[in-house]
């Protein structure tokens, strides 16, 4: 396989570090971070269809896959995890870093079919009609198909569903690069294996999908509550000063005021909600296409709507300020 003929945008974002931009076909293309210091270290890995332009991209910095000591992956999803599926082929050396509840999820097979499967569950909880469900999930597993497909190759291409961590790091454990110090912090909310990595000398934050456009980066409750979203995105306001990497786009101008307009629009939408439930039955998918009017015009976006209402939803069930009713099937009507 030509790997390292590809054209791939390359730039330097600040003393020894780089950023990748790498394509996929779900959603904005991944940056991929090349910290270049005694033991070099990428953070986040890409799709795993994209990792020809990962090994490109390095090779423009003059670096290899064989080079790379470290590999941090930010979180589970599979734009920022999957190329590292491929690592037991061409890169047995790199050694993954990630949350430690990594360590019990390895298969990602498995993980991926209840990623699906939790999608099926929204599908259920919007809708109440069957042929519209089952017209839905049909989109949702042809979606996934192209991905799905990767694992069946012969091999050598065939990706590896195992993880395999070398190591599960959690709140405040620390790693040196060499010149550099890593610290970690914790971030659940967009996904509860979601890790922040921090350089403090260099004042580096690297905020993966915590923070990606003006809308809260909430993709399914059972991924990440809105609570959890809230205290993580809260505590990147103590990073003042530093610069703020994402996992997508460019760095971030004026983070403290982003973060502000996130939890202003979650404490509006909260508080909207709640008025729009007071005098009637409502189901997820009313609520979200009446919060998002022309926003929710495609499949992958009303369906991240209805997650995103969805989590707020549960937050003011359990703060009692509304009630629910379950049908047999998974649809659910929220009322007074
Ligand atoms: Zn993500």
């Amino acid at each position: 396989m030509k790997l390292s003929s590809i054209d791939v945008r390359v730039e330097e974002v600040d003393e020894n570090l780089f950023r990748m931009v790498i394509p996929q076909p779900f959603y904005e293309p991944n940056n991929i971070y090349l910290v270049a210091d005694d033991l070099p270290m990428i953070i986040d890995t890409g799709y795993i269809g994209s990792f020809g332009y990962l090994v490109s991209g390095l090779k423009h910095l003059g670096y290899s896959l064989n080079k790379i000591e470290y590999a941090l992956i930010t979180h589970n999803h599979v734009d920022h995890i999957s190329g590292s599926l491929l690592f037991s082929v061409y890169a047995k050396k790199i050694k993954k870093l990630g949350h430690y509840g990594l360590k019990k999820q390895s298969d990602y097979l498995i993980y991926f079919h209840s990623w699906i499967q939790e999608n099926e569950r929204l599908i259920d909880l919007a809708f109440n009609e069957e042929e519209t469900r089952q017209k839905f999930k049909q989109i949702i597993r042809n979606r996934w198909h192209t991905f799905l497909q990767q694992f069946d190759k012969p091999v050598p291409k065939k990706g590896d569903r195992y993880i395999d961590l070398f190591r599960g790091l959690k709140d405040s454990d620390t790693f040196s690069t060499g010149k550099y110090e890593w610290e970690i912090l914790e971030t659940p909310g967009h996904n509860q294996w979601h890790i922040t990595p921090v350089e403090n000398k260099k004042k580096w934050i690297f905020t993966g999908d915590l923070i990606i456009g003006n809308i809260p980066a909430i993709y399914s409750h059972s991924e990440g509550s809105v609570c959890d979203y809230i205290d993580s995105i809260g505590r990147l306001r103590d990073f003042k000063e530093y610069q703020f990497f994402p996992g997508h786009g460019e760095k971030m101008e004026n983070p403290e005021r982003k973060i502000k307009i996130l939890l202003k629009s979650l404490s509006i939408m909260e508080k909207n909600l709640e008025k729009r439930i007071r005098d009637r039955q409502v189901d997820a998918l009313e609520l979200t296409k009446e919060m998002l009017g022309s926003a929710a015009q495609n499949e992958d976006s009303l369906l991240l709507g209805i997650a995103l209402t969805e989590s707020v939803l549960r937050k003011l069930l359990k703060e009692k300020k509304i009630d629910s009713t379950m049908y047999y099937n998974g649809y659910e009507v929220f009322h007074a």
